[in-house]
């Protein structure tokens, strides 16, 4: 990532470490395998299964989403017992 102020004219880089053979990510975050960088926001990134550009080093990467949910179940009104 960088930053540029015109103004002040003052530049700033980061390095990153850059993967050439990069392996597969599976993780709950949006990690480029290239970089490392982790989109936080990459729950607004289209459909899965779909290609996306690393905001970071640039480059293009697939991925998939997967969703999984959670149940909280509260109890509201039991059934009656019959009592034998
Ligand atoms: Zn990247």
């Amino acid at each position: 990532m960088n930053a540029i102020n015109f103004q002040d004219k003052i530049a700033g880089i980061r390095e990153i470490q850059f993967k050439k053979q990069p392996e597969e990510k599976y993780d709950s975050d949006w990690i480029c395998p290239y970089c490392g960088f982790i989109d936080f926001d990459a729950f607004e990134l289209g459909d899965s299964d779909d290609k996306a550009e690393c905001q970071m080093c640039g480059s293009i990467v697939s991925y998939e989403r997967e969703v999984h949910f959670t149940y909280r179940v509260c109890p509201v009104k039991p059934q009656e017992v019959i009592e034998l």
